[in-house]
């Protein structure tokens, strides 16, 4: 690990002429054997974002991004990572340095000799920052093991989902941020960090005589708030996973009344009955009701047999998914004919009733077809006392009505109640209390989309409602809104602090939540082993 801490020296420009030369960092990338591109035009996959950096970086090793952050603060450039560029909101973009992080793709040694011995071992994972959801469900299954649950999409980077605290379903597992055991960070002058509760899992004695270089810090403010910092908190290079031995998934997904639905949420069996439990709604009324699909999973032990594809029901949305095009004729229907908007969407929500569909674990929880639709969505999260997710549900039925009534605008896609365990991470949308994440998707193209979901975004707030960092949202630093949100958010701005204080990992979002607004900079404290 030594190497990883070049010479600065070495980076530095030798004349004037060459601060001032455009091209200097392009030369320093060049001369340190990483990849870049001047000017590249990226833009996420929905294309919701769009900038021309002035350097689109390949990094492959930690090295890499300690070299990056290096030339980066010569010019005093800021730099950002990318995941798999899925996010619908700005929180990965930047005009200086962009770097993708798919070359940063392995699977790394866990150390084991420097795990305290009192922790479980079996099933911890090392992989670097820039591996597919879909790709490390394939190398955990050869070892035997699958992680605890996932979203309904696996085309994510690990770190692109623990950064915005990207969850799946089921009231006793919390988000995958909260999988995290430690994670390797790069920081302003490439200074690299080990983060850990303070609990944290390595020796750290052990640990710093293996690795002197790295700065090992076992405490909770930090790891509780660089585990989800939306890129905010320096590059991410690896993480250790808790993941669990490998296990199949039983899913039954059955059409109700919404009525009937809430009825079941409310008294509450449905929760500890099943492991999984979800609830995709059309908001419009039809045949004189609101219906409505009930998911359920739950484990099953040595399944007799599993299952190619979700039984003959879902054969139509497969199809329709694979046919090029088919989603520019979905949302040309859906615009010419706005009318027949809940009747299309009572079909789709009937094509997905199934019985008793078993796979192993992640394969289950893909949603599959549905992904392939190109879509955009806002995501809310709701604390589940007080039944405030089933009003807030309500409301949106409502608004989606009035839409319909008043302007003509349709939502474009049933929306989806997910129930997540409360998380441990200060800036995470579960944070504090277990949470029903409500998401509104629309197919791209709805006439009055953003519109639309800004309007639910706003009515929201009053259902405490907290917007998911990854997706649509319109969150503002003003007049103390976040830290009114996120109890915590004062210790994670702190923290938050201490990694930029030459600024280094500030974008424009971090200026439109008023993260990077704060100062003076107050220094966190640094309890625990550092
Ligand atoms: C089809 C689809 C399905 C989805 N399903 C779900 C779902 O089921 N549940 C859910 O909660 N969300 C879901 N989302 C939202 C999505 O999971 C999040 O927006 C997620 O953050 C995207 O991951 P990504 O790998 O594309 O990362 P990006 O969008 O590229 O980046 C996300 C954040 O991670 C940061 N980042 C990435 N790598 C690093 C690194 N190495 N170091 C530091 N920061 C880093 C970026 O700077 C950025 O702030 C879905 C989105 C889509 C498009």
């Amino acid at each position: 690990m030594g190497e990883i801490l070049s010479d600065f020296n070495e980076l530095k420009p030798k004349t004037s002429e060459q601060i001032l030369n455009m091209d200097s960092i392009h030369k320093l990338l060049k001369e340190k054997g990483i990849e870049s591109k001047q000017r590249h035009t990226w833009s996420n996959t929905t294309k919701t974002q769009k900038v021309q950096p002035l350097e689109y970086v390949k990094p492959r090793s930690l090295n890499d991004l300690v070299d990056i952050v290096k030339i980066a603060e010569l010019y005093n450039y800021k730099v950002r990572c990318l995941g798999s560029s899925l996010s619908f909101s700005d929180v990965a973009i930047t005009n200086d340095i962009l770097l993708s992080t798919h070359g940063i793709n392995k699977t790394l040694p866990l150390e084991r000799e420097l795990i305290k011995e009192t922790v479980d071992r079996e099933t911890l994972y090392r992989v670097e920052c820039g591996i597919r959801i879909c790709d490390l469900n394939k190398i955990l299954e050869k070892e035997g093991l699958a992680l605890p649950n996932m979203g309904g999409y696996t085309a994510q980077t690990i770190v692109g989902v623990t950064s915005t605290s990207t969850h799946g379903t089921g009231i006793t597992l919390p988000p995958l941020s909260d999988l995290i055991e430690a994670m390797e960070v790069v920081g302003e002058n490439g200074q690299v960090y080990r983060i850990e509760s303070s609990e944290g899992i390595s020796d750290p004695e052990k640990y710093q005589k293996e690795h002197p270089e790295i700065k090992l810090i076992q405490n909770d403010d930090w790891f509780n708030s660089v585990r989800v910092s939306m890129g905010s908190t320096g590059l991410v290079y690896s993480v250790v996973l808790r993941v669990m031995k490998s296990y199949f998934l039983s899913e039954t997904r059955s059409y109700a009344k919404w009525e009937d639905a809430k009825d079941l949420m409310r008294e509450g069996t449905v929760f500890k009955e099943n492991r999984h439990f979800e609830v995709i709604v059309n908001p419009y009324k039809v045949f004189g009701n609101y219906y409505c699909i009930i998911y359920t999973m739950n484990i099953v032990e040595n399944p007799k047999r599993t299952h190619v594809i979700r039984g003959w029901r879902r054969i139509l949305p497969e199809i329709m998914a694979s046919i090029p095009f088919a989603h520019a004729i979905l949302i040309f229907f859906l615009n010419l004919l706005p009318k027949m908007t809940p009747t299309f969407l009572n079909s789709a929500l009937k094509a997905l009733i199934d019985t008793n569909y078993i796979n192993k674990s992640y394969k289950v929880l893909d949603l599959g077809a549905a992904n392939k639709i190109s879509a955009y969505s806002a995501e809310i999260g709701f604390p589940m006392n007080n039944e405030t997710y089933i009003k807030a549900a309500d409301k949106i039925i409502e608004m989606a009505e009035l839409n319909r009534k008043n302007g003509n605008v349709f939502q474009t896609s049933p929306f989806a109640m997910r129930f997540v365990k409360a998380s441990e991470c200060y800036l995470s949308m579960t944070y504090g209390y277990d949470t029903c994440m409500i998401e509104m998707p629309l197919v791209n193209g709805t006439q009055g989309g953003l519109e639309i979901l800004e309007r639910y975004e706003n009515a929201m707030y009053e259902f405490s409602g907290r917007p998911h960092w990854g997706q649509v949202n319109h969150v503002s630093g003003n007049h103390g809104f976040i830290k009114k949100m996120y109890p915590m958010y004062e210790k994670w701005q702190k923290i938050f602090n201490e990694f930029n204080q030459k600024g280094t990992f500030v974008n424009k979002f971090t200026d439109r939540c008023g993260f990077s607004l704060q100062g003076p900079f107050e220094k966190p404290e640094e309890k625990g082993n550092t």
